[in-house]
């Protein structure tokens, strides 16, 4: 049982992030924000695969006017990225937006600092302060740790917001390095309350960085310290969505689709697991509805995993024992496994 950490909450549009709320899944566009019509075909997609929150970079004051016409078009809360000039904040708090991303520090001294604060307070604005392990200020004491750096970057950014009466905060202190990351997370949550958002940067191509973003996010979410997460991966958002919520999933935050128990085969399997598995988990990828499905190669586990799953099979000698619900259905021949499975679990979806 994992023990969350209680934060303050804020609102980004419609999607409360921290206090009781769930740990909420967030990626980012990578399409030109400057076209609005693919930058909008990427939100969708990435809704459709369950991401709750999206972060769109905003370069300049082009990508600044066409994120206005994203803003009215997109049904997912968004959040400007914006770095050094404090006029495309002023533009997209003015146009809407549900909540920015910048560095206090990097926008130009504190007269600049005030005034998107004061624009961000009027709006009701929440402001991700993030710091990154590779951009950290230049007098921030270079004998220091590097996690110790990273915080102390960190609480400088919001103290310096807080001066000017700013709390709606949620903060991130990012690295490719795994263990600087979670320490540092683990740093800046005994000293502040906001809500933080976990992400590993830079983390690479999948396999390796989907490895490295479960390494880094995991042990953090298993002691209670996260509220929005990022999988920041070279590859399709939708990727680092679909990894975000298997993150979550097997960490039993959060319940989303279907879940398959697959045994890894061995020299007692009797029937095509992984042929088998391999075709439930296409059939069943775009299913919102959670269950559990079990395909186990033979008697040593599978009975206990295909009657403790919602559907199971456990194979035999050229045949399978279908399970339901925690019930023995039937006995099929090994021709008709695939058909009888993906029937029972059309049954169970309704
Ligand atoms: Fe092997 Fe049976 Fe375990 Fe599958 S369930 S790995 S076939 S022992």
């Amino acid at each position: 049982m994992i023990n969350r950490r209680k934060t303050k909450p804020i609102r980004i549009g419609n999607v409360i992030v921290g206090g009781n709320a769930p740990v909420v899944v967030q990626s980012m566009t990578k399409t030109d924000t400057r076209d609005v019509k693919a930058t909008l075909r990427q939100i969708d997609q990435l809704e459709d695969a369950g991401c709750e929150i999206v972060r769109v970079a905003v370069p300049d004051m082009e990508a600044a006017s066409a994120l206005a016409e994203i803003k009215k078009c997109a049904r997912l809360p968004l959040i400007a990225d914006i770095h050094f000039d404090y006029r495309l904040a002023l533009v997209v708090i003015k146009n809407g937006i549900d909540g920015l991303r910048l560095n206090p520090g990097n926008i130009g001294g504190r007269e600049k600092v005030t005034r998107v604060v004061r624009a961000a307070i009027k709006k009701q604005v929440p402001i991700r302060i993030g710091v990154n392990a590779g951009s950290l200020p230049a007098d921030i004491d270079k004998s220091l740790p590097a996690a110790d750096r990273m915080v102390a970057a960190l609480m400088r950014e919001i103290e310096l917001v807080e001066s000017l009466g700013f709390d709606l905060i949620k903060a991130s202190l990012k690295a490719f390095d795994v263990p600087t990351t979670i320490e540092a997370y683990q740093k800046a949550s005994a000293l502040i309350d906001y809500p933080l958002h976990l992400g590993i940067t830079e983390a690479g191509t999948p396999p390796e960085g989907v490895i490295r973003s479960t390494a880094g996010l995991a042990p953090l979410l298993y002691e209670g310290i996260g509220d929005t997460i990022r999988v920041s991966l070279t590859a399709p958002p939708i990727e680092e969505v679909e990894t975000a919520w298997e993150i979550l999933k097997s960490l039993n935050l959060r319940s989303r689709g279907p879940v398959i128990i697959s045994c890894p085969t061995c020299g007692r399997t009797e029937i095509d697991v992984r042929g088998i598995a391999a075709e439930v988990r296409q059939r069943l990828a775009a299913c919102p509805k959670v269950l559990k499905v079990a395909v186990m190669g033979c008697a040593v586990n599978g009975p206990g995993e295909a009657r403790d799953a919602d559907i199971g099979i456990a194979g035999g000698k050229g045949r399978a024992v279908l399970f339901s619900r925690g019930e023995k259905i039937k006995t099929i021949d090994e021709a008709d496994i695939l058909t009888e499975l993906l029937a029972e679990i059309d049954r169970f979806r309704g």
